[in-house]
This record gives structure tokens, sequence and C-alpha cells, in this order.
């Protein structure tokens, strides 16, 4: 099997006070991301789709929300993991395409410092990373800027035989 895709997804609640982290990158907010970890939710979403790809399970498996000694961990390390699990099975990423679901704030500014930082951390181009960001059109919890919610789809490649 030469090429594997996976998907991911991820919603957390959002809250006054938390940090607001997307892809490494701190966004200015009254508002930020109630989780276990630090909550980057995008980079929790990149992970499922990358060890979906690989039919590893998802984020939780490998990290259970429950795990105390995992309380505010960085996220970057969850991601440093997977990568680890799909260079051991030969494959290497050939893009992922990311979207973000939020009403508010605007992250549109970020865009490219968010890119250039996973860009970094995964090691492609920037023109192997898409980030998108859409709203719920004021519809629902996320719409009600209660939540966040990411999706992401990976295509994995293996080179070798
Ligand atoms: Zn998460």
């Amino acid at each position: 099997m030469n090429l594997r895709i996976g998907n991911g997804i991820d919603v957390h609640k959002l809250s006054p006070g938390e940090d607001f982290l997307l892809g490494g990158i701190k966004i200015k907010s009254s508002i930020g991301i109630l989780a276990h970890s630090d909550g980057d939710i995008l980079i929790h979403a990149l992970v499922d789709s990358i060890l979906g790809a690989l039919s590893l399970g998802d984020i939780g498996t490998h990290f259970p929300s429950d795990d105390l000694e995992l309380k505010d961990a960085n996220s970057t390390t969850f991601l440093n993991f997977s990568l680890k699990k799909m260079e051991k099975m030969g494959y290497r990423i050939l893009n992922t395409d990311l979207t973000i679901i939020l009403q508010s704030p605007s992250v549109k500014k970020y865009n490219h410092e968010i890119r250039c930082n996973l860009s970094k951390i995964l090691n492609i181009g920037l023109d192997q990373i898409s980030l998108k960001a859409t709203t719920t059109d004021k519809l629902g919890f996320i719409g009600q800027k209660e939540g966040i919610g990411v999706l992401a789809t990976t295509l994995l490649i293996c080179d070798g035989n």
C-alpha cells in the first residue's frame, strides 16, 4: 500500500481565561480552549488524521485524557509521537488539509504563522499544508461561541517497497 489517507476531528469547549493555541501559535483572545492538555485542537485533529491513516487508533488510545501526567501537556509531543510511528512504517506526509470551524475570534491573520510552524514540525513545505477557517453562520454551539471544531485530512505516501 503506497498511499494511505486519514481523517481527524476534534471539538473543544471555549472558556474565558484559557490559553488559545492553534498549531503551536498563541491566539490573542479573551476566551480560550478548555482541555486536559494544552488544548491545541488543530494539532489534536492532525494527530488523529495521521494515526487514522496508519490504522493506529486515535490520540486518546495513546494519550488518555484521564492520565494525570498529561495535564496541560504540550500537544506537539503528541504530534511528534505520531510522526515517529509514521516514519517507522516508512511513510511521509504528501499533504494535509485542515479546517477550523469557529465563529470568533477570527484567526485569519494567524494563518501563515500557523502553517509556517506546522511546516517546521512536520518537515514538509508550505504548499503541502492547507489551512482554512469557516464559521457555522452563528448556528449551534460553535455559532454561539461555546466551542470550536477542527477537521483534518492527511495523505501519506510510502516511497519504498
Ligand atoms: Zn483535543
